[in-house]
C-alpha cells in the first residue's frame, strides 16, 4: 500500500466539481446526451423479470455476452464466440482482474507514456515493474517497443489504448497494429487494447482491431462513453483459458455484476438502428465541440503549442513549446475559473511537463472558446 498514490485526476475532479468553473479536466460524456428516457424504459421493462433482481453469472447475462460478440465480431473475418465474453464492472475492473491474473509482483509490463492513468493504478497495485513506450501522432511507437524486445526485456503484456487515446488522443496506425500483433506472437506477451473511444470518431472509423492480426490480444471496452458510465457495464474478449481465469478471479472480487444493468445495456447496444442514430447524435456533437476547442487553441495559442489533430474520442492534448509549466499554469487557471489536467498526471516516472490535457465533450463550443480564452490569460500571466 505504501507505494500507492492516488489518482491525481480523481483528486482533482472534487476541486473542479464547483459550479462556476469551467472544468475540461474530466473524462466523461455529456449527460444531456446520455440516452436516459431509452435506459429508462428498458429498465422497466428488465424490472418485469425476476432476472433483472437476482444475482447473475459470474461471467456476465448471457444476453450481454452474445450481443458482445456480435459486435466485438462485426468487420473481423472470424466470429467471436460469446463464452469469450467476460461482462465486467466497467473496463477498468477487467484492467484490474487481468493485472491480477496474468502478473505476479516485479513482472514486466509495458505501456504507453503519456499514460491512461487507471492503467499506472493497476499495475502499480500489482507491483508490476512499468515500461514506458512513447506515443507519436501514429499511437504507439512500435519501433521503440521492438529495440526494447531486441535488448531482452521481456514483458508479459503490453497496454494500448489503440483509438482516440487517453490523454493523448491520437490513434494506432494499421501498419502499427500488424506490428504490434505480430511482436505479441514472436515474443509471447499479451497486448491488452484498452478501447472504449473506438465508436467515438468524427471523420471515420479507426482502422480494424489489433484483436483482428492475433489471438495474443485481449480485447476491452465499455459502453461508458457511449451510453453511461453509471451502467457499470464494460466487458473483456479474450482467449477461453483468461477467460477462465478471470470468471475464477471474479468469483472472489465480486461474485457477479447487476444482471440490471447488464439487460439495460444488451437492449439498447441489440437494437441496431437506434444505436447508430445514437452513436451519429454523439459522433457529430462532440465533432462539433472537438473542431470548436481546436480552432480556439490555433487562435489563443498559435505556435505556442503543438496540439493534437483530434479525430475521436474526448481529450486533445497541448504541448508548449515555450516552456510552460503545466502544473503552475493550472494554479492561474483555477483562479481565473477553468481546469485541465497537468501532463505530469499521465507520466510513468515524471515528465510531460510542458503538456497538458484538454476533455471537449462535457461543455458547448461557447463555453469550450471562454475557456480556452480564460487559459489564454492564465498563460499570459504565469509566463
Ligand atoms: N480505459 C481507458 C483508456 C479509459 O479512459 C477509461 C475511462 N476513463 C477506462 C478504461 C475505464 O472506463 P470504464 O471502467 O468506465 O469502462
Amino acid at each position: 500500500m505504501r507505494a500507492l498514490r492516488s489518482s491525481a485526476i480523481r483528486d482533482l475532479l472534487t476541486v473542479t466539481a464547483r459550479p462556476d468553473v469551467i472544468s475540461l479536466a474530466g473524462g466523461l460524456p455529456d449527460p444531456e446526451l446520455v440516452p436516459r428516457k431509452r435506459i429508462r424504459e428498458s429498465a422497466d421493462r428488465a424490472l418485469s423479470t425476476s432476472e433483472s433482481v437476482q444475482y447473475t453469472e459470474t461471467a456476465g447475462w448471457f444476453g450481454l455476452r452474445e450481443v458482445v460478440a456480435d459486435r466485438e465480431g462485426a468487420g473481423r473475418s472470424a466470429a467471436v464466440d460469446p463464452r469469450r465474453v467476460v461482462i465486467t464492472h466497467g473496463s477498468q475492473q477487467a484492467l484490474s482482474l487481468l493485472a491480477q491474473v496474468l502478473l505476479d509482483p516485479g513482472a514486466t509490463v509495458v505501456v504507453e507514456e503519456p499514460a491512461y492513468t487507471g492503467a499506472l493504478q493497476v499495475f502499480r497495485t500489482a507491483e508490476a515493474r512499468i515500461l514506458a513506450v512513447p506515443l507519436d501522432a501514429d499511437g504507439m511507437c512500435t519501433d521503440r517497443l521492438e529495440e526494447m524486445l531486441a535488448a531482452g526485456e521481456r514483458p508479459v503484456l503490453v497496454h494500448t489504448v489503440s483509438n482516440f487515446h487517453n490523454p493523448r488522443g491520437v490513434t494506432l496506425s494499421a501498419d502499427r497494429r500488424g506490428r504490434l500483433a505480430a511482436l505479441a506472437e514472436r515474443y509471447g506477451f499479451w497486448v491488452i487494447e484498452d478501447d472504449p473511444y473506438g465508436e467515438i470518431w468524427f471523420g471515420g472509423p479507426p482502422p480494424e482491431p489489433v484483436a483482428a492480426h492475433s489471438d495474443r490480444v485481449i480485447r476491452l471496452s465499455s459502453v461508458s462513453k457511449i451510453l453511461a458510465p453509471s451502467l457499470r457495464v464494460g466487458w473483456l474478449c479474450a482467449p477461453a483459458e483468461i477467460c477462465a481465469a478471470v470468471e475464477l478471479v471474479k468469483q472472489g472480487a465480486d461474485l457477479c455484476g447487476s444482471s440490471l444493468t447488464q439487460q439495460v445495456a444488451a437492449e439498447l447496444l441489440a437494437d441496431g438502428p437506434w444505436l447508430a442514430a445514437h452513436l451519429t447524435t454523439i459522433r457529430g456533437e462532440y465533432g462539433v465541440r472537438a473542431a470548436a476547442l481546436g480552432d480556439a487553441v490555433a487562435a489563443r495559442f498559435g505556435d505556442t503549442v503543438a496540439a493534437t489533430d483530434v479525430r475521436g474520442g474526448m481529450f486533445s492534448w497541448l504541448e508548449f513549446r515555450d516552456g510552460t509549466d503545466a502544473a503552475a499554469l493550472l494554479a492561474a487557471a483555477v483562479e481565473r475559473k477553468v481546469a485541465f489536467v497537468p501532463g505530469s498526471a499521465f507520466a510513468v516516472d515524471g515528465g510531460h511537463r510542458h503538456c497538458l490535457r484538454l476533455c471537449f465533450t462535457t461543455n458547448g463550443p461557447d463555453l469550450l472558446r471562454e475557456a480556452v480564452a480564460r487559459l489564454a490569460d492564465a498563460h499570459a500571466a504565469s509566463t
